[in-house]
Order: C-alpha cells, then sequence, then structure tokens
C-alpha cells in the first residue's frame, strides 16, 4: 500500500513529469562526453539549486562533479548518477531505418546515461517534497558524476572521503528491464597509459640516428597479445594507440597506448597492471625508448546489497511498469527488428529480485559499494535487444519510452529512500548484511586507485571541441521549472 509520504513524492513526481522528461532531452541533446559534460552539469546544478538543494560544484577536482545536498540528520542517503554520451553515438530520436545523425560523426547518447540524471533528479524533488510536507528526518546527497564510459569520478570521491558519512547509496541506470540483482556483478578495472619517449630524426637519411616511440608501443601491443595467452580466461584487456607519430619520414620521438585491463578482482587487476609495467620495459629494452605510465582511474566491480536490493524491488512492485501505449510497443518493434533479434516490444512485468549474474563490463560505482550499502535501480528506458554503445541504444533515451522509464525511475528511488529515512531498522538490517558478507567473503577494501591519480581532464577535450558549435544547433533549450 501507498504511504501517505510515498503519496507525496510520487504525486511530485507525476506533476513534473514533462519537466522530468525535458531534462533527459537536453542531456541527450548535449551528447556530451565523460570529462567534458559543461553543459548537462551547469544545467542539473542549476535545476537542483532552484529546487531548493544546496549544490557544491568541482569535488574532488572535476569541474563538471557535483554534491547537491538536502535536508538534515541521519540516515545519509547518497543518490548518484553519470551523465556521459559515447563518440560517434549521435542518433536522431525515434529514426530506426538507419543510422541518422544530427551532426556526422557527432558524440551522442547510445547509452541512455541521459535519462539517468533525469530520474536522479525527478527523485530529489519528490524527496524534498515528501521531507517537507512530513518533516522527515535524514539527508539526501545527490552525487553528479562525470565519465563513466571512461571509468572515472565515483573511485576519486570514495577515495577523498564523500561517501564517510553515508548509510547507503542507490545508483540509477538505464535499462531494457526494471530490476535489482544483489551480490558481485561486474569487474574491477584499471586505466593506463603508457607514453613512449624516443628521438627524432630524418627517417630516410639518418634513420640510425633516431629512436621510434612508435616502436615501442608497437611492441608493447604486441607482447601484450603474446602474453594473453598464460593470462587468466576471466581477465579482459584491450587498447588504442591514442598518439601513434606525426608523419612517415620523421622518426617519431612520442606515442602513446591506452590500456584497460580488467578482472573479476581488484588485486587481480594489480597483477595485470604489473605485468603491463613489465612488457612496457621490454618494449624500451629492445627499442631504446623510454617510457611512463600515468593510471588514469581505477575501479573495483560493482558488489550489490542484498537487503537494499530487497527495499529496490519493493518499491519498484510498487510503482509497477510504466504503462506503455501501442506507439511505445510499435517504436521497440522498429528497433528490434533494425538489431535483427526477436519483435517483442517493450516488458510488461517488472523482472524478479535474484542474484547478480556477473558481466564482464566494469562500472566506476564499483568502490562505492565497497565502502558503504549500495545498490543500483536499473529502470526501464531502452528496448530490450538494443545493445549499448550502438547507435540503436540511442533511438529511445529521448522518446515517451525513456520518459516514462525516467518517472517510473524517480519514484522507485524516491520509495527507496523514504523506506530508509520511515524505518530506520532498515539501514540498519542493510549494515548488517554488508558487513557480514564481506567478513565471509575475507575482503579488505583497499582502493585501487593510487593517492596520487589526479583526474583526467584532459580526456575527450578535442573530440568535444570538434563538435559541440554544430551540436548547439540541435539544443532542446526548453525552460525546466518544477512547480
Ligand atoms: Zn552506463
Amino acid at each position: 500500500m501507498l504511504s501517505n509520504v510515498k503519496e507525496t513524492a510520487f504525486e511530485a513526481i507525476d506533476r513534473n513529469k514533462e519537466e522530468i522528461a525535458k531534462i533527459g532531452d537536453s542531456i541527450f541533446h548535449f551528447g556530451e562526453l565523460g570529462m567534458q559534460e559543461i553543459e548537462t552539469s551547469s544545467l542539473l546544478v542549476q535545476v537542483l539549486r532552484d529546487i531548493g538543494y544546496s549544490v557544491e560544484t568541482g569535488i574532488s577536482g572535476f569541474s563538471m562533479a557535483f554534491l547537491a545536498t538536502y535536508g538534515s540528520g541521519k540516515p545519509v542517503i547518497a543518490v548518484h548518477s553519470e551523465y556521459d554520451a559515447l563518440p560517434g553515438g549521435s542518433q536522431i530520436p525515434g529514426f530506426t531505418d538507419e543510422k541518422k545523425q544530427y551532426v556526422p560523426g557527432a558524440p551522442g547518447h547510445a547509452e541512455g546515461h541521459n535519462t539517468n540524471a533525469a530520474a536522479m533528479v525527478g527523485a530529489a524533488f519528490g524527496l524534498k517534497e515528501a521531507i517537507d510536507k512530513h518533516k522527515l528526518t535524514g539527508t539526501i546527497k545527490l552525487f553528479g558524476a562525470p565519465g563513466e564510459e571512461q571509468l572515472v569520478s565515483r573511485p576519486f570521491f570514495v577515495r577523498d572521503g564523500y561517501f564517510k558519512d553515508v548509510n547507503a547509496a542507490f545508483h540509477v541506470h538505464i535499462s531494457p528491464e526494471f530490476v535489482a540483482t544483489y551480490g558481485i556483478r561486474n569487474n574491477a578495472m584499471m586505466s593506463v597509459e603508457f607514453e613512449f619517449f624516443g628521438k627524432s630524426a630524418h627517417a630516410s637519411t639518418a634513420p640510425w640516428m633516431g629512436i621510434s616511440a612508435v616502436d615501442g608501443v608497437k611492441l608493447m601491443d604486441i607482447g601484450w597479445d603474446v602474453l594473453r595467452e598464460h593470462l587468466q580466461p576471466t581477465q579482459r584487456s584491450h587498447s588504442v594507440i591514442t598518439h601513434g607519430g606525426m608523419q612517415p619520414n620523421v622518426v617519431p620521438d612520442y606515442a602513446k597506448i591506452w590500456f584497460f585491463f580488467r578482472e573479476t578482482t581488484a588485486e587481480g587487476v594489480r597483477e595485470l597492471y604489473t605485468k603491463a609495467k613489465k612488457v612496457a620495459e621490454g618494449a624500451c629494452l629492445m627499442t631504446g625508448a623510454t617510457y611512463k605510465c600515468t593510471v588514469l582511474s581505477a575501479v573495483w566491480p560493482v558488489w550489490e546489497n542484498k537487503v537494499l536490493a530487497e527495499i529496490a524491488q519493493s518499491n519498484m512492485e510498487l510503482v509497477g511498469m510504466p504503462r506503455w501505449n501501442e506507439d511505445d510497443h510499435a517504436l521497440a518493434k522498429r528497433i528490434q527488428k533494425a538489431a535483427g533479434v526477436k519483435e517483442e516490444g517493450l516488458p510488461k512485468q517488472v523482472t524478479a529480485l535474484a542474484p547478480a549474474k556477473r558481466s564482464s563490463g566494469s562500472n566506476d560505482s564499483g568502490d562505492i559499494t565497497w565502502v558503504v550499502p549500495h545498490v543500483c535501480i536499473h529502470f526501464p528506458a531502452n528496448v530490450p535487444g538494443a545493445k549499448y554503445h550502438h547507435w540503436l541504444a540511442a533511438v529511445a533515451p529521448a522518446t515517451p519510452i525513456a520518459h516514462k522509464g525516467e518517472v517510473a525511475a524517480a519514484k522507485a528511488l524516491a520509495g527507496s529512500s523514504i523506506d530508509l529515512m520511515t524505518t530506520p531498522q532498515l539501514v540498519v538490517k542493510a549494515k548488517d548484511w554488508f558487513q557480514r558478507e564481506l567478513a565471509a567473503m575475507g575482503i579488505q577494501y583497499e582502493p585501487l586507485l593510487p593517492a596520487e591519480t589526479k583526474p583526467p581532464l584532459h580526456l575527450n577535450v578535442e573530440e568535444m571541441v570538434k563538435y559541440r558549435e554544430q551540436m548547439k544547433e540541435h539544443y532542446v533549450n526548453a525552460t525546466i521549472k518544477f512547480k
């Protein structure tokens, strides 16, 4: 049954469903890549201040991160969301015939992170209304977390102590389903740049005078690929060469290769990193080059709390699936047809609670989950069969499918937070489960992120500069006013 408190929150969210949709659609059209979410964070900060939250910007040295707070006392409940787009991910909403972009080559929301932020703000408003009207005790802390696709910001927040006084934390993430899970659900990961330094020379008249930094990169890449055969089958590692010289007749004195190393445990990732440094040393021995490596970020796997998952589940069931109409199902089927999967439309039921199936991916919220009970509410704002990081996953996130999903997510998130504020025993129960399971696994959390690592603010600067001016022509420019 719906309590008075939840009724207040849900009613406030419903009353503002158009404003919530405008947030999601605005961010969709900003299409900003990780670490460059300038327009996105400024919009979110402005809206959150407008609805009464006090907002600190630039936390942990990320200019496009924020911490927005409302309420007072215990429990302290954190909600966090990413809002970054993907390279080349731009797509005109609702268009399924082919990949069709507003600006050819531009970044865009091919994973729908725009909807995550909209859901978080919707919940923030519902919670504020409920706290005010029912004089609830508790503090809501909303974290704006840039650069999820580079696995960046949240381990820095944890390292810098932002979760020290938090009692429970929720993540909201787009999905084809309405679902929460518990247990470990993905991989630890480390992002490292290896820079090689050589000596330039005329590549034809005096090549013996030169040392090619690109040769260092090539040999490191080959060396890692050879070593791969002898690594655990659970590892995943991938690289891109981000600097590969300028022109053939100049022996390149600088080159760079960027690796992601993933394993099931933080310890496993540390071992991969140690081996990679040996491979880089080997490449230097062969070529005479030197190298320097810089960790850009490092995250633990995500570990979901069972008690919080049960709370989230009961709220998702209370809210129920969005009421999809014929147009929603028709769009879903067109997306599924284009994806070459079964044309089944949208799911009609909340997915049952179950232990997490472990994926080989990672999310930068991992570290949060080892310092505080945590669960992610995956909400239905995309279409089954539309795989992330493909243009078909960018078709739905600014359509009525997404708008309805954002509202459902906002309510489930607000309802779960209200449960923790009105029934403090649940906070204790979640903490008990956390401590018991941690002891049973024998795991002690130690950040994988090196203490000296600074936010990699350089990521995606050039790519965004290339497209931003043209993308501005397609901004929504909506006035957002919660009532
Ligand atoms: Zn994501």
